[in-house]
């Protein structure tokens, strides 16, 4: 195992691991440094050091429910249009065959079908660039199952639990507020940190279904109406978050970060269970 010199309270792995929601917007941020990527560092450098990651990406969508199983998961560069130093960035994190494994005893909600033509999509390899930017910590992702509703994800989340036992981190990659096709807030600039009256109405709903407990309302976010089918036109992006609110359990507190709206109709609002360290 390799231990973080600087900062002994990242060795430890038997304490319970938090889990986070974490609203990556842009594939840049890979590359860039702002202030998203920047708390993501910090979080990365604060965080217990886990055993391994396990990633629910909003990037991938199978029918059934699946996980990265290969010992050498590849970087997958799921987006057109950007520069060329983001399609030769590489991520070589392992994969974990124990955790695989894990994952198959733990869920009985669905027979888990491990892949192996997947790999790391940006959804995964741009946050954690960041925080784990010498990709030394075994990862693996989980696919989102498209033929299921919300319920089921979050009902998912709740069967995770245990995972978190054995120093897994959790981390759901996805945007609370997501419609491209409604970025046009001044043009196609992620730099305006400015949100449209429905994606305020709706990530500040989501949120208050967190910091209340009340997940029930997170869950059934449809019934908020025309802000829930403009913020979220589909749902890939919106339902790694129910993983994280199924992993909360009664003594976890929820905190915030990066919580702004940006280009009008993306929400990084991202969201921490349990104790940060
Ligand atoms: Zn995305």
């Amino acid at each position: 195992m390799t231990l973080n010199p600087d900062k002994q309270a990242s060795s430890t792995t038997n304490q319970v691991m938090p889990a986070l929601f974490v609203g990556h917007g842009t594939p840049m941020n890979a590359i860039e440094e702002n202030e998203f990527s920047l708390t993501w560092r910090e979080l990365g450098r604060n965080l217990p050091r886990p055993k391994s990651i396990l990633v629910i990406s909003a990037h991938w969508e199978t029918a059934g429910t699946q996980v990265t199983a290969m010992p050498n998961p590849r970087t997958i560069y799921d987006f057109g249009g950007f520069p060329r130093q983001l399609s030769e960035y590489k991520y070589p994190a392992v994969g974990s065959p124990e955790l695989v494994e894990m994952i198959g005893d733990t869920v009985k909600l669905s027979k888990v079908q491990p892949d192996h033509r997947w790999g790391l999509d940006h959804g995964t390899w741009s946050i954690l660039a960041h925080f784990y930017p010498q990709a030394d910590i075994p990862v693996v992702q989980m696919s989102l199952d498209q033929t299921k509703g919300p319920e089921y994800h979050y009902a998912l989340g709740k069967e995770l639990r245990a995972l978190r036992q054995q120093g897994v981190l959790i981390i759901g990659s996805g945007n609370i507020v997501h419609n491209l096709r409604m970025v046009s807030m001044e043009g196609r600039n992620f730099n305006i940190r400015k949100g449209h009256d429905w994606a305020v109405e709706f990530d500040e709903a989501i949120k208050e279904s967190i910091v209340t407990g009340n997940h029930t309302d997170a869950v059934d976010y449809q019934k908020l109406g025309r802000p829930a089918l403009l913020s979220v036109n589909s749902a890939e992006h919106y339902l790694p978050l129910l993983y994280i609110l199924g992993l909360q359990e009664e003594q976890d507190r929820a905190s915030f970060f990066n919580d702004v709206l940006i280009a009008g109709s993306l929400s990084m609002r991202s969201v921490l269970v349990g104790r940060a360290n």
